[in-house]
């Protein structure tokens, strides 16, 4: 049987300790229970999502739900166990296993979803968990005072998380079998009083519930370190003489031409406008400012190696290249057939993937200089993520 998984989503909150039902507030840009809908959407056994939550919510559920065919909504009830009871009443019967997560658990990773899926599938029940970190104490509570009752060992705690996957039958049979117990925090509590074992998965400390004020702003603070985001693009321009008795270099490719480019460097237009196109990105003026003409050990260097100095520059900067897009303009020599080298060459000097450079080559219809075959220029943009 191929594994097909419905996870169910539990967003039903009322948000007490929130002050507000959290499920909709924004995190990172959008909606925190969208993070839950797109961890999930993004794995492929996953055929099916339940997204559980109180009708006053279906609005804003709706839209979501358009995010993917997947998602499917269900009413919430008045605890979280009675929510879980009825998502699973929605659950494909063609699932093999469930997976029931916390709709307010938005950093979930796809690793621990397809850990507690594998396990569940191999020994019936599932759950992701960290080892307790403070130490805990059993209490007694006397009047209006709290009195520490013992000091339990701590290494035989762990924190349970969410998803707590389920082979289907098993989940099943544990609702079936204590269809009362409204006070379970947990449907593992339920597997674990039908005598069955359920296997713990270490998780990420990350997997975060978000519960207080407090809780969203460490969210916050784990998405920003987790993708800095603020996207920045850089465009650069450059243009060269052609003359006789230089080498003709492009992207860092020799090219076979009677002419070449003439420049206190090699004159690599192409490198020149792509150095030009990341420094802009990240804010930091352009190569002239780094490598100036006067300076004689700049003299005839190859700008591969400005590239690599730009690229600990960028590095510095703390910031990513994503992309770049280069346009060489050539009357002559026809650079057509070059293209491929000099994406090829552009991706190694700049560290990117091939799939990443886009290089392009184009004449000038015969006008200006360009066109007369006194010069070649060359257009580049990037794109890049800073740090926040
Ligand atoms: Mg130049």
């Amino acid at each position: 049987m191929s594994p097909n998984v419905s996870a169910v989503i539990v967003a039903g909150g009322a948000g007490r300790r929130m002050g507000t039902p959290k499920q909709f507030l924004p995190l990172g840009g959008k909606p925190l229970v969208q993070w839950s809908l797109e961890a999930f959407a993004g794995v492929a056994q996953v055929k099916q999502i339940v997204l559980v939550v109180p009708p006053k919510d279906f609005k804003s559920a709706r839209a979501l739900a358009r995010l993917d065919g997947r998602i499917q909504l269900a009413r919430s009830g008045a605890t979280r166990m009675e929510s879980v009871r009825r998502g699973v009443r929605a659950a494909s019967p063609l699932a093999d296993v469930i997976a029931v997560h916390d709709g307010a658990r938005p950093l979930v990773a796809s690793r621990t979803i397809l850990e507690c899926l594998r396990q569940a599938r191999r020994h019936g029940a599932a759950l992701p968990a960290v080892p307790a970190k403070d130490t805990l104490k059993r209490v007694r509570s006397a009047r209006r005072a709290v009195w520490v009752e013992e000091t339990p060992p701590r290494s035989q705690f762990w924190q349970a998380q969410t998803p707590q996957c389920y082979r289907r039958e098993v989940l099943l049979e544990a609702l079936r079998k204590f269809p009362a117990d409204a006070e379970a925090t947990d449907e593992s509590q339920l597997v674990e009083k039908l005598g069955r074992r359920v296997r713990i998965v270490k998780a990420e400390e990350t997997n975060i519930k978000v519960t207080t004020p407090a809780d969203l702003a460490a969210a916050e603070a784990y998405l920003g370190r987790a993708r800095p985001t603020n996207h920045s693009a850089g465009f650069g321009f450059d243009i060269h003489r052609l003359a006789k008795g230089r080498r003709l270099i492009l992207g860092g490719v020799l090219i076979p031409h009677p002419k070449g480019l003439v420049g206190h460097s090699d004159g690599d237009v192409v490198l020149h406008a792509c150095c030009d196109a990341v420094l802009g990105g990240c804010g930091l003026g352009d190569i002239g400012k780094y490598f100036p003409s006067r300076e004689r050990r700049w003299k005839d260097v190859s700008s591969l190696k400005i590239a690599g100095k730009v690229m600990r520059l960028l590095k510095f900067a703390g910031a990513v290249l994503n992309h770049l897009d280069a346009t060489v303009v050539a009357q002559e020599p026809r650079l057509s057939g070059r293209c491929g080298a000099i994406r090829a060459a552009l991706a190694s000097a700049f560290g990117l993937a091939p799939a990443r450079v886009n290089f392009k080559a184009k004449t000038h219809e015969g006008l200006g200089e360009v066109g007369r075959g006194e010069a070649i220029s060359c257009y580049a943009v990037a794109s890049l993520s800073l740090p926040q």
